[in-house]
């Protein structure tokens, strides 16, 4: 409130200003050095202005992973390029470095060298960046880092954000800090955020009058908004905590139960924040019970919950686009569900919570 009320105070109620300066300063020290961040309107928008900067043009191809939301994928078609998707490896949920490098040869093969590569830490768990920024080297692609959700995660202790080329950051109200809605483009060297901002202020040519030789956008974040994030900025560790809290919660409650996988960090090299929790639910193993019985049932006591990304490729929309891979995303799907994670859940939330999940895993 207090970033807010100064921005009113010395009237910057406009797409510029003190608090998006600081913001975006705040978080430049956040993820650390030779990182150059440009605060946006959307985490979406700044994925269309990644793949801009990467040089994607109508025809181009980009490689996607398939297990996702669909804001990853959505700004390769308004270019008019076409998305190419790639399965998950069961580690991460995350891009499988395998099909990864499979698509790209079966592309050159078939005669076209894809522009770019889209990855996604889902739900805040990085993804294999060693392997996949070592495949976009050897083929010379360009890397996106789709991080929406994974701010304050790490790989390596390197902050998921800046793992690839350019990094995309989400404050869209669901995520692990708001801005009500927001987002911002990590960029590797300043010249590259300060395209991201003419483009993300219509282009504008440095003129006395309004001139333009390039398509611009409307997609710089307001400075109300930026006052929030300052906020914000304020509790990421706390609310990580939190997350982190909740994780350990349900991998207690879950330790002995048969058919339960928790996504968990597979080894010290990753660090989750754990945005959402999210099991994997085996029928198998549950003497039949499934992800939807377990769903249902938490619906019954008011408590939402959500299965697992619907993958790209099985989405009417992108249904004709290629895909490299097999049937993992479409396994997650089936049989994944996430977990009330919120940072703001109490004592009382978690009570009712198990007494759900006592009564399902207990109940013949
Ligand atoms: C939220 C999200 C986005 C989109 O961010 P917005 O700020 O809502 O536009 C993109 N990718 C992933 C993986 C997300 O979770």
């Amino acid at each position: 409130m207090k970033y807010i009320q100064e921005a009113f105070d010395t009237n910057w109620i406009a797409p510029l200003g003190p608090n998006v300066t600081e913001f975006e300063n705040t978080l430049q020290t956040y993820l650390g050095e030779n990182n150059f961040v440009a605060a946006l309107s959307s985490g979406t928008a700044a994925i269309h202005l990644g793949l801009i900067l990467a040089g994607v043009n109508q025809g181009d191809e980009v490689l996607c992973q398939s297990f996702t939301f669909s804001a990853s994928a959505n700004p390769i078609v308004y270019l008019g390029a076409k998305p190419v998707f790639i399965d998950s490896e069961t580690d991460t949920w995350n891009m499988c470095p395998e099909l990864l490098e499979a698509a790209i040869l079966d592309r050159l093969e078939k005669g076209k060298k894809p522009k770019a590569i889209v990855v996604v830490d889902s739900y805040g768990m990085p993804a294999k960046w060693d392997q996949l920024v070592a495949i976009a080297k050897k083929y010379s692609l360009f890397l996106i880092e789709d991080a929406a959700s994974a701010l304050g995660s790490t790989y390596k202790n390197q902050k998921c954000g800046t793992l690839g080329d350019i990094g995309i950051l989400s404050f869209n109200g669901n995520k692990i800090i708001t801005t009500s809605g927001g987002g911002a483009l990590v960029a590797k060297a300043k010249e590259i955020k300060e395209k991201a901002v003419f483009f993300a202020t219509q282009s504008r040519d440095n003129a006395p009058h309004y001139q333009h030789s390039e398509i611009g956008y409307n997609y710089r974040m307001s400075n109300i908004v930026a006052g929030i994030g300052r906020g914000q900025m304020e509790v990421l560790e706390e609310h990580i905590t939190l997350r982190r809290a909740m994780h350990d919660f349900y991998i207690s409650y879950f330790k002995d139960t048969k058919g339960i996988t928790v996504l968990t960090e597979p080894t010290a090299d990753y660090f989750s924040n754990h945005w959402l929790t999210a099991i994997l639910v085996n029928p198998a193993q549950t003497g039949g019970k499934t992800r939807e019985d377990l769903r249902l049932a938490l619906d019954a006591a008011n408590i939402e919950s959500r299965p697992l990304w619907k993958p790209m490729h099985l989405q009417p929309i992108f249904a004709n686009y290629p895909y490299y891979g097999g049937n993992i995303n479409e396994s997650l799907f089936q049989n994944g569900l996430c977990l009330p994670s919120s940072s703001n859940l109490t004592n009382d939330n978690r009570d009712r919570i198990k007494a759900v999940l006592d009564d399902f895993f207990l109940a013949p």
